[in-house]
């Protein structure tokens, strides 16, 4: 412990998520005594219903799939996946959603930890269970998201999954319908249709993933049709009901689809409506605005880092953005003028605007970084997509017969860099980094014709789509 007798910390921190960590982490590092709040477990939505549970039950369907793909291996994967292994791989990643691990790592980097409901009153002070903390320097909200459920009549009385469902469940359902065609969405049809599940996806819009370029959709609908899922576009619900246990789905083209669960993959909101938002003036509910240091617009002690600021819902942003507010934090507190807003800053989340990696781990894999080639138009830059087929590298084939994939590199054609790329294929989220070192370093092309990809791997995909830049 830092500070046992004094409520007064340097930093309180609202929210231990990996984002919430990590921010503790560098103040206490800068020799900040640091309070943490948390309300449910150390570790937050991603440790226990988010990115550790769904990517360790994704990995045995991804690596069946790539199996299937090999003649030799093909024969000895037909049988059905072992789903009690995997829900108990699962529940240990999640400690069996449990937080003494985490918790201890708190306290061994010397923060506080305060269980509780945490809350603003005011200017740098924090209310948890009857006491109130003070900051000295910093207050930072870290309490991410939770799930938006669609305002149908009677939706809570049938127990519909949202995430937290999707990626704890103890069972398979035999029919599931899953709503929403985001990230969230195609990686749990891919999961529950793996774990031998028959899913319905019902998709409002005209595609699945549509913040990527529209052929990473395209490709992974194809493979959910393939593998069995029904993947329905343009279609919203209407109602849902639940008798003698089996739900009834009603679309608003008044189809009937029986199902067993139903999961809301429908978006996200910011778990900001009872901090105390009001009592600093600012808006309950709201997503949190701040600028580059991750400090909120109009104060100079609140920040708002990961998740809750909407600038990237992922937890490598989230911690990215944790190691520059930590530093900013540290820096203003030790009295230091921050560093400027270069690309190289240590102060300035710069990487969020343009440069963010994501990847969704579905069969086949969706991996993208930077800007998509509708995106960098809308930004004004005037760019050049360049499209190859994946299988055109010579690792492609190797890696899995009949490879079915495509990239995509968006250049800058003024300043000759790369702005985006996107890899769709099996085993391409291992790929992106190569791409999100590009765009991030904005190397020029002339220079990575020297970044030479090894033989025979995928990454020899980077040839091709240079020759194809060179070629027209
Ligand atoms: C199904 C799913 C899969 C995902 N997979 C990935 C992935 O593979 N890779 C990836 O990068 N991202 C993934 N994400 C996104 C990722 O989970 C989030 O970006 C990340 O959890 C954000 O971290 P955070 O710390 O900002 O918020 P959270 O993880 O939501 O943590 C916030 C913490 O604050 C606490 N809290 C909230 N309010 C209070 C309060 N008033 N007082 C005290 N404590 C409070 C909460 O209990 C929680 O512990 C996924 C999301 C979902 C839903």
């Amino acid at each position: 412990m830092t500070e046992t007798d004094s409520n007064a910390y340097d930093v309180v921190v609202l929210g231990a998520g990996p984002v919430g960590e990590n921010v503790a982490d560098r103040t206490r590092a800068a020799g900040l005594t640091t309070a943490v709040v948390e309300s449910e477990l150390v570790g937050g939505e991603c440790s226990y219903w988010a990115c550790m549970p769904s990517k360790a039950l994704l990995r045995p369907v991804i690596a069946r799939a790539d199996a299937r793909r090999l003649p030799g291996l093909r024969q000895a994967v037909q049988g059905p996946l072992d789903a009690a292994a995997i829900f108990a791989r699962r529940n240990w990643y999640t400690g069996d959603w449990t937080d003494d691990g985490q918790a201890d790592w708190l306290s061994g980097i010397g923060a506080d930890l305060y269980r509780g409901h945490g809350a603003l009153t005011g200017p740098r002070s924090v209310t948890v269970g009857g006491r109130t903390l003070t900051a000295r320097h910093a207050v930072v909200v870290a309490t991410g998201t939770r799930a938006v459920l669609p305002d149908l009549p009677g939706l809570a009385e049938v127990k519909p999954w949202t995430s937290r469902e999707a990626t704890s469940a103890q069972s398979v359902p035999g029919r599931l319908v899953v709503v929403g065609g985001g990230v969230v969405a195609t990686e749990m049809a891919t999961l529950y249709q793996g774990l031998g599940s028959q899913v319905t996806v019902l998709v409002r819009g005209k595609g699945l993933l549509n913040r990527m370029e529209p052929f990473a959709g395209e490709l992974v609908a194809e493979a959910l049709v393939e593998a069995g899922a029904e993947v329905r576009t343009g279609t919203s619900v209407e109602s849902v009901t639940r008798s003698d246990g089996t739900l009834v789905v009603v679309t608003g083209g008044g189809d009937r689809i029986e199902a067993d669960e139903i999961l809301f993959a429908t978006g996200r909101a910011p778990r900001t409506d009872d901090i105390g938002l009001d009592t600093v003036g600012l808006e309950p509910g709201s997503w949190l605005t701040v600028d580059d240091s991750l400090r909120v617009s109009g104060t100079d002690w609140l920040y708002a880092v990961g998740d809750v600021n909407h600038r990237a819902l992922l937890t490598h942003q989230g911690k990215y953005q944790a190691r520059i507010a930590g530093a900013a934090i540290a820096a203003r507190a030790a009295g230091t003028p921050l560093d400027g807003a270069e690309p190289w800053s240590a102060h300035a989340a710069t990487a969020d605007h343009e440069t963010v990696p994501q990847v969704v781990f579905t069969d086949p894999e969706a991996a993208a970084v930077g800007l998509s080639l509708a995106e960098a138009e809308q930004a004004g830059y005037r760019v050049r997509a360049v499209d190859v087929d994946m299988a055109s590298a010579s690792g492609a084939g190797l890696y899995a017969e009949g490879y079915k994939g495509r990239a995509r590199m968006v250049v800058d054609l003024e300043q000759e860099i790369v702005r985006g790329v996107t890899f769709v294929g099996p085993g391409v989220g291992e790929l992106i980094h190569s791409a999100t070192v590009a765009v991030a370093g904005q190397v020029p092309i002339a220079r990575l014709w020297h970044a030479v990809p090894s033989y025979p791997t995928i990454s020899e995909v980077w040839l091709r789509l240079l020759e194809a830049y060179r070629d027209n």
